[in-house]
């Protein structure tokens, strides 16, 4: 999908695609599974390799390499100005349980890809550029997502996220020793000039609308709940209509409103229950008990304050229509993130520089970059996916793309560590 354009005459400083892929399918040996996917989960043995191949090769590129206390890794390779702050780059190296090759592997190993080229080219900059790889983007073992950067910005203390536990009870502060990755360094944010991110879109809008790169603009904002409706178990061939109290019925009312609220919200509207627990899930008893997960998602901020306004009257009103009650707990709710109009304009013009088909667009998912520009400029560059299909093992995409992504992001990271103060 990368155009013919000519280079424009700006640059015709060009990242090495072919040995960015290379690394790619070296990295996505790590883990491997049979279905052509990768399982890396964070902080077990397979990450511990994942990490120590990454390491091997930042410090071959002369990167010196420091660990924080939740993990996270940052590869420095120094400035020409010694007073100027870095300019910083990566993603994550972990996985789903069953993931593809590409979903954050992409971000950091083309941040490799850069300082490649860069060293090959000679280029010494002004900043001092930084790779890093943050701890458990994914939280598919502990169960809490964006946990490095998370921690990195403050959101999380870290001592609340050591003591979380996976399904075998080892915590995190348990599984960062076991792998030697707890290190000495302070795990909280420090000044930086601006950080990029490239990730794979992870959505299906680039691909259908024929772009190579997507400008992201920001995140969108959320709100997460955990619900639960109660009901009598009874019966099922006794128990008359009258004398039911189904905590499922109230549980699919719920659910129809979700997707309603969610509809009245345009395209960009995102309303979802992905998680039901039905009790006691057996076919001749009237459900007692329902657990379930409700979250929102919209990039303008005032229809997630309306939705978490409405929300609970309007399902508990549901869940009364059906006789049974209601809890509802709302876990977190995330504000929309804008990124920073300086950074996404550098990615911009790198995309028009170099005549790729481009688009401005609005994250869906969350990434490390939401908390990170908390404290540090920040923009993202995504590329498109196969289908659109992350978090699967078929996740797909071509090496033109992967290339494409890199080149912004070198030309981008290039334009901010040499930028005029
Ligand atoms: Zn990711």
């Amino acid at each position: 999908m990368m155009t013919s354009s000519p280079l424009p005459a700006s640059t015709n400083q060009r990242i090495d695609g072919a040995r960015l892929w290379d690394l790619l399918m070296d990295l996505a040996q790590i883990g491997a599974t049979p279905k052509g996917g990768v399982r890396r989960l964070t902080l077990t043995e397979v990450d511990r390799r994942g990490r120590e191949r990454f390491r091997t090769h930042c410090e071959a590129a002369g990167l010196a390499v420091r660990v924080d206390a939740i993990g996270n890794m940052f590869a420095r390779r120094p400035g020409r100005d010694p007073a100027r702050l870095p300019v910083l780059m990566g993603s994550h190296l972990d996985s789903q349980p069953s993931g593809g090759k590409f979903d954050g592997a992409l971000g950091v190993l083309a941040g490799l890809e850069v300082i490649r080229s860069l060293n090959d080219l000679a280029i010494e900059t002004a900043a001092p550029i930084e790779l890093v790889n943050w701890t458990d983007e994914e939280g598919s073992r502990f169960g809490h997502s964006l946990m490095g950067s998370g921690v990195w910005a403050g959101v999380y203390p870290l001592a609340k996220v050591e003591a979380l536990t996976d399904a075998e009870g080892i915590s995190v502060k348990q599984a960062l020793d076991g792998i030697g990755f707890a290190g000495p360094e302070r795990a909280a944010a420090f000044p930086a000039d601006a950080y990029f991110e490239l990730h794979i879109e992870q959505g299906p809008i680039l691909e259908r609308e024929g772009r190579t790169i997507g400008i992201v603009t920001g995140a969108q904002a959320q709100v997460w709940y955990d619900a639960v409706c109660t009901g009598r178990d009874s019966h099922a061939g006794t128990t008359p209509p009258s004398m039911r109290r189904d905590a499922l019925v109230g549980a699919a009312r719920v659910i129809a409103l979700v997707d309603r609220l969610m509809r009245a919200r345009g395209e960009d509207g995102r309303g979802t229950v992905g998680q039901l627990v039905v009790v006691p899930n057996s076919r001749n008893v009237v459900p007692g008990e329902v657990r379930f997960s409700v979250e929102f998602r919209h990039p303008d901020d005032t229809q997630i304050a309306e939705l978490a306004r409405d929300f609970p009257a309007l399902a508990r009103a549901e869940a009364d229509a059906a006789g049974v009650a209601l809890e509802l707990t709302e876990l977190f709710r995330i504000p929309a993130q804008p990124f920073d109009c300086g950074c996404i304009d550098l990615v911009r013009q790198a995309a028009a520089r170099l005549g790729y088909p481009a688009r401005e667009i609005v994250s869906g998912a969350g990434h490390d970059a939401v908390y990170v520009a908390r404290h540090v400029p920040t923009a993202m560059i995504f590329t498109p996916c196969k289908d659109g299909l992350s978090h699967n093992e078929a996740e797909s995409i071509l090496p033109e793309e992967a290339a494409a992504g890199c080149q912004v992001l070198f030309e981008a990271v290039l334009a901010r560590a040499n930028r005029a103060l």
